[in-house]
């Protein structure tokens, strides 16, 4: 990409991300090309975000006819797409109700926001205490960086919110010493995403949701990355037969436009009454309207059950290169959220990936994390597998 365009770049834009210097103009399926023309297989997805891949025709055509019919008219009126989304991810989950907003840390406020508000309203003023994870990422906004157990994202912001304790993931003692009468809430990524793909141990989910049933404390699932299929199930909580108070979604949500939601079931959702939370953008008619398309392509074509079966197929082929290399320390995550740790930096390999044409991304400096569509296939798979074998031989 030209030195000229980074340059403007770099003087306009708020300096928050380190970028690659690589400008994307055009997609589809899992693959993007840059300015230069040149093709990538995409295995980011947006940051496990486009579940459909780039420019899914179906997506793009619900997204323009809304368009063409109403962009926005506020939550003062009902729509028609708002209403159906809402009725498709309750008829698909444990939840009654959904409240929509416009990203995974709207998201998580409108739960930790209604997780206090459902205390509240029952004279229990005291109980608004969280119990959250180190290593947790809940987003960037006040309530939910006051969630996230990292130091490094919550640095230069205190004082953040008060109420808030973090125990070790995995830990159910602490968990057990932490929860007391002030706790309203044990708020945690079934997988954690940004903290480095970490799998929750058999009977650690269950046993939380015991302590949450036996003192009365709500459980919140935060989904935004595990949730819309990434993990081989629509919902991971799915996958340890447990069921959350309290969930929230975006990233796959709008395969790319900008989407979130917090689910509870009926009696949880009581708590928030007209004027308790609301957002001008929430469930607009636009976003809505593609996000249900998206929903409901996923079940027509088996979009799930397909990123599944890839997700078992990749895992094999990430082993088969721990067995031969021994940088490969180990292989975590279910489904199409995969991890790769390294006993050295990723930086090297992410780059030397984007130089044979594909993007994936690091974590946690040595973590290699592979979020690819849904749809990816086995051959987008063998080529990934093939780069990356013959980087280690040459390193
Ligand atoms: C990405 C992410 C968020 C934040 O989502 P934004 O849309 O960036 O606000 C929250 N929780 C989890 C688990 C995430 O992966």
């Amino acid at each position: 990409m030209s030195q000229d365009f980074i340059t403007k770049a770099n003087t306009v834009l708020a300096d928050t991300y380190k970028r690659f210097p690589l400008a994307i103009v055009k997609g589809k399926g899992t693959k993007l090309w840059d300015t230069d023309g040149k093709e990538y297989t995409d295995f980011v997805a947006g940051i496990a975000v486009c579940n459909l891949g780039h420019a899914c025709p179906e997506v793009a055509k619900a997204l323009c006819n809304q368009a063409g019919l109403l962009f926005h008219v506020s939550n003062l009126y009902y729509t028609l797409p708002q209403v159906e989304l809402a009725e498709w991810l309750a008829g698909h989950s444990f939840a009654d109700r959904v409240f929509f907003c416009n990203s995974g840390a709207e998201a998580n406020e409108a739960a930790l926001k209604l997780a206090r508000k459902y205390f509240h309203v029952k004279g229990e003023t005291d109980r608004f205490r969280v119990i959250a994870m180190n290593q947790s990422f809940h987003g960037r906004t006040f309530g939910s960086l006051s969630a996230t157990g990292q130091q490094k994202i919550r640095e230069g912001y205190d004082p953040v919110l008060v109420g808030f304790d973090f125990v070790e993931f995995n830990d159910i003692e602490a968990v057990r010493r932490q929860l007391n009468s002030s706790v309203c809430a044990v708020m945690l990524e079934p997988i954690q995403g940004e903290g480095g793909i970490r799998c929750p141990e058999p009977g650690y989910l269950p046993s939380i949701r015991d302590l949450c049933d036996r003192t009365g404390t709500l459980l919140i699932f935060d989904e935004v990355q595990t949730g819309i299929g990434r993990t081989g199930k629509l919902f991971a909580y799915e996958h340890f037969g447990v069921v959350p108070d309290i969930m929230t979604l975006a990233k796959a949500l709008g395969n790319g436009l900008p989407i979130g939601a917090m689910l509870a079931k009926e009696d949880v959702m009581s708590a928030f009454t007209p004027g308790s939370h609301a957002s001008t953008f929430g469930g607009t008619p636009v976003i809505t309207a593609a996000a249900l398309e998206v929903m409901q392509y996923m079940e027509r074509e088996k979009i799930v059950e397909h990123g599944r079966a890839m997700g078992e197929y990749f895992k094999e082929k990430l082993l088969g290169l721990k067995d031969r290399y021994g940088i490969v320390e180990d292989i975590r995550g279910m489904g199409l959220l995969l991890g790769m740790k390294l006993k050295i930096s990723g930086a090297p390999i992410v780059s030397a990936c984007m130089e044979k044409g594909f993007l994936i991304n690091c974590i946690q400096e040595n973590i290699l994390r592979f979020v690819p569509p849904l749809i990816v296939s086995k051959n987008d798979i063998d080529a990934l597998i093939d780069c990356l074998d013959k980087i280690f031989k040459d390193m």
